[in-house]
């Protein structure tokens, strides 16, 4: 047995919360989906490899290193633990990493209908950023090293024929994210289907909403 540190208690109650939104949600299917969080001193938290993320307990977190060895934790990390790292690598801000399989957002990344229209400001706010990467075996170096290449500024990451996997400065931020995107492909799917046209924001409204966004994430204006 080699338990968590009680000091990381807390940051592991709240991935099992997340966990189970994600799963209540049908964000994750079976064994699918993995979440982490960075831990200063250059270590990870992360969800276990084959369980289901809709009855964690805190004490089935792990804690890895950097380099994906693990630390702390009576179970084994997901192996794809190591597209975490690519993330966090390429993204020195971020500081949670969410990979789900939503369906409305895999229907769409299992097409060729990509890109689509963001047209809600939630969508504008939290998606402005994306990249596709091409299929590539899940948990393998080859992926880790392709989202290495791509991820850099992007908090969207589309993973051909796979799923999504959002980072966020908190937890909170990475979940909106994929929330966002799930909900602007089933929007996307609605109104396809019923054979119609989005109407798109205009350029001013845009424009406002990119202002706020400046703001929220205080960048220079
Ligand atoms: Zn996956």
């Amino acid at each position: 047995m080699n338990p968590i540190p009680n000091e990381y208690a807390e940051v592991a109650l709240e991935i099992t919360e997340y966990s189970r939104m994600m799963w209540s949600k049908g964000y994750v299917e079976a064994n699918g989906g993995n979440i982490s969080v960075r831990l200063s001193c250059d270590m990870i938290i992360s969800t276990p490899t084959m369980e289901s993320k809709g009855n964690l307990k805190p004490e089935d977190m792990v804690i890895s290193s950097f380099e994906g060895d693990k630390i702390y934790g009576n179970r084994a990390a997901s192996s794809e633990i190591k597209t975490h790292i690519a993330v966090y690598k390429s993204n020195p801000q971020a500081k949670a990493v969410i990979h789900s399989h939503p369906p409305y957002t895999c229907s769409f990344a299992f097409t060729d209908s990509l890109p689509f229209n963001l047209m809600s400001a939630e969508a504008l706010f939290w998606l402005d950023k994306m990249c596709v990467v091409p299929f590539i075996m899940p948990g393998s170096e080859d992926l880790s090293n392709e989202i290495a290449l791509q991820c850099k500024g992007s908090s969207v990451i589309l993973l051909r024929n796979h799923g999504l996997i959002t980072w966020g400065e908190g937890i909170k931020e990475a979940w909106w994210r994929t929330e966002a995107m799930e909900s602007n492909c089933k929007i996307s799917h609605i109104i396809k289907e019923r054979g119609d046209t989005p109407v798109n924001l205009s350029e001013r409204e845009r424009l406002s909403l990119e202002k706020l966004k400046d703001s929220y994430f205080n960048r220079p204006q």
